[in-house]
């Protein structure tokens, strides 16, 4: 049977082939140093579980609204007032099954055939693969390192076309840990204002920041931004919660409205009980958060240090999420590979570190190290990484 045109473009996931070495090497009886996780290793706060355990308990475990209970609605209203000091409807909000699919959502009730969306490099992998589904064009922008990784006003209105519909802003980002200040927000704002182009600000690790600068939502800057913007987050990262898959989008009602209708005949709604515990994630103290958020905090600190002590290898320094995204190009010729790819299976069969190549983010000189596994791990990981790199220089 022949598939789907939409399926074959559809390019598989970077890192499902180092995950499978790794795995492999694992059963073999290898110790392996997993640095591709792109969840945090804390369980979700025990008041979450329990407060889903509860309503199951109570019996909600039924349909709900399509767009998500009135309960989780208000409490995100009440989330967005309070961190961000935005006021949103429960029109203007829709609860999805993580904030993947607030995306893919979104991108299927926005885009016609060929329009474009402009996707700045480094970029998540499943941005230009969400696109492609809704039969979108992704364009890439290719961010500088010497920009920190970040897109300029410039290089955003030399993208744009009559085709433009979006662009992505994810600040903080992943895979490069880099955050978008509030006067890069405003020009890059000013520039979508001008050309009537939506932006899909996806702020999913908002609550994993690590400088003096606090996260800031492009939407906060001004009403008529507020109006342009989508804002996608869920408490997957900053709650501990990926595997309750409970995300959201937030913008204008024709928008939300789309997507619901959407939902209803796709998924219906998200999990009864997952909802009550993002609610309860949303409504209790949030000290958890905070203690996850430290503690990332000092693994940062100590992994930047030593990934950037070894040599070849250049960094620039994150201020959120959860990763590294060092340059390697140094060290991968001064170890005589040919290429990222290489060098990082190499690194997995003598040492036993999975890395993700920077290729499947748009960036191949690159490779990403998540930090969310213990700091005792981190460290053997970098001794490995640094060895490696002088046995074969
Ligand atoms: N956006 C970015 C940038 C991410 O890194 C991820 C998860 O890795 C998501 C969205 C999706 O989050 P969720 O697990 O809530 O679907």
């Amino acid at each position: 049977m022949e598939l789907a045109k939409r399926v074959k473009t559809l390019t598989p996931s970077s890192t499902l082939a180092i995950t499978a070495k790794a795995k492999e090497l694992r059963q073999a009886g290898h110790d392996v140093i997993g640095l591709g996780a792109g969840e945090p290793d804390f369980n979700t706060p025990t008041h979450i579980i329990e407060a889903a355990t509860k309503a199951m308990n109570e019996g909600f475990t039924k349909y709900t609204p399509s767009g998500g209970t009135v309960e989780l609605k208000e409490a995100i209203k009440n989330k967005m007032k309070k961190d961000q000091n935005l006021d949103y409807s429960h029109e203007e909000i829709i609860v999805t099954i993580g904030a993947k699919h607030a995306l893919y959502t979104l991108f299927q009730v926005l885009l016609n055939p060929g329009e474009e969306v402009i996707v700045p490099a480094p970029y998540w992998v499943s941005y230009p693969e969400q696109v492609k589904l809704a039969e979108g064009t992704p364009i890439f922008v290719g961010a500088l390192e010497e920009n920190d990784f970040k897109l300029t006003p410039a290089q955003l209105e030399e993208s744009i076309t009559d085709k433009t519909k979006a662009v992505i802003i994810n600040s903080p980002s992943n895979p490069t840990g880099v955050m978008y200040t509030k006067d890069e927000l405003e020009a890059l704002g000013e520039i979508c204002l001008k050309h009537n182009i939506l932006i899909v600000s996806d702020e999913i690790y908002e609550k994993l920041t690590y400088s003096e600068t606090p996260h800031i939502s492009i939407a906060e800057i001004s009403q008529k931004l507020k109006e342009q913007t989508i804002i996608i987050n869920g408490v997957s990262k900053s709650h501990s919660m990926t595997g309750w898959r409970i995300g959201y989008a937030i913008g204008k009602k024709e928008i939300i409205k789309a997507m619901t209708n959407l939902a209803s005949h796709s998924t219906s709604n998200p999990t009864s009980m997952a909802q009550v515990a993002a609610e309860v994630a949303y409504n209790s103290p949030q000290d958890e958060v905070v203690v996850m958020k430290e503690a990332f905090k000092e693994r940062l600190m100590k992994l930047y240090q030593w990934i950037t002590n070894i040599p070849g290898i250049t960094c620039v320094k994150p201020k959120g999420a959860f990763y590294l995204f060092p340059n390697v190009s140094e060290a991968v010729k001064l170890n005589g590979f040919d290429n990222v790819d290489d060098w990082v299976t190499a690194l997995l069969e003598e040492e036993k570190v999975a890395l993700v190549p920077g290729s499947g983010f748009g960036a191949p000189d690159n490779v990403r190290l998540s930090y969310a596994i213990s700091l005792d791990q981190l460290e053997e990981a970098a001794v490995r990484i640094e060895r490696f790199v002088k046995n074969h220089t």
